[in-house]
């Protein structure tokens, strides 16, 4: 064989081990128990939580694809005997949503109002002919709650941050919280300026989450944790606000380039914070990220889209 068709092949046999590594990726879920009736499910595009009722299974958020989305349900009525009745999409990013096609057309999906004009406007591609079908059919603006036999479950759009749509859920029974993308545990959010997300209005809008009860908390990234870390992650986003409010205050001129140098230095409440990574990479959303959204969002330098 000569030298080229070794270079071919040993490329061929790279691809294909990404790929299978890729697939076997996808497929793997890894389950933590966090009370008697609540598992939170792990993968790429992080957390789903399921909750066991006496009138059926739900399940917040789907994850990335079709195909994590079915192996969820499976999971889902594996652990709890159950159907899924409810399926929850805290906002519309394609890791928290993307995965409903792998359930049963016809069953209860709710988000809030902002979330499904989100869907249809920024990733209407994705949402068509059978996907369409596991679109949100039930929404609200502010407040919702479903008494499902012995579990009451709240909805609550706390405000702007993430997105302008998210909601936050709580399971009351068992004094469980979980938010969704509005909070990034020990990781750095994405800031989606161009959907409505505020770093300035980020900070009240965890007021508004801190003044519900819980006790445990479930994020949309990262490990299951308490009030205290989603405490941590606000002080983070306030400061964050700070340091670019105070710093174009001053200098009305301020490029990116020069906030970043001047000023980039002073966030220090994120020392516990890590980019996310998949395959050892970051996928960029790491501390020049929050930076640079929080100037672009003082500059007014980024454009609504819907
Ligand atoms: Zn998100």
């Amino acid at each position: 064989m000569n030298f080229w068709k070794k270079c071919v092949l040993a490329l061929i046999l790279l691809i294909a081990t990404f790929v299978i590594y890729l697939f076997l990726s996808i497929r793997s879920l890894e389950i933590e128990q966090v009370s008697e009736d609540i598992h939170v499910i792990r993968g790429v595009g992080g957390n789903t939580t399921i909750l066991n009722t006496d009138a059926g299974t739900v399940v917040v958020d789907s994850m990335t694809f079709k195909m994590q989305g079915a192996l969820i349900r499976e999971k889902a009525e594996e652990l709890t005997g159950k159907e899924v009745v409810l399926l929850i999409n805290t906002h519309y990013h394609l890791d928290h949503t993307h995965g409903n096609p792998g359930f049963n057309p016809g069953i209860q999906v709710v988000s809030t109002e902002r979330t499904l004009s989100h869907l249809k406007a920024l990733d209407a591609d994705f949402w068509e002919e059978d996907a369409a079908k596991l679109l949100p059919n039930e929404t609200f603006s502010d407040r919702h709650q479903f008494n499902l036999g012995n579990k009451t479950v709240t909805l609550i759009h706390p405000g702007r941050g993430h997105t302008d749509g998210d909601l936050v859920v709580v399971f009351e029974e068992d004094k469980t919280l979980v938010t969704g993308d509005l909070f990034f545990n020990k990781h750095y959010p994405n800031i989606d300026l161009e959907a409505g997300g505020s770093v300035s209005a980020w900070t009240n809008t965890i007021d508004e989450v801190l003044s519900l009860e819980f006790d445990k908390v479930i994020p949309g990234h990262g490990a299951t944790t308490d009030r205290n870390s989603l405490v941590g992650f606000q002080n983070m986003m306030r400061q964050l606000w700070t340091i670019a409010s105070d710093a174009i205050d001053q200098n009305e001129q301020l490029t990116l380039e020069q906030f970043l140098d001047q000023h980039g230095a002073k966030l220090d409440s994120d020392i516990e914070y890590h980019p996310i990574k998949f395959a050892g990479i970051s996928i960029g959303l790491d501390r020049t990220f929050v930076l640079t959204r929080a100037w672009q969002e003082r500059t007014k330098n980024f454009e609504l889209k819907n």
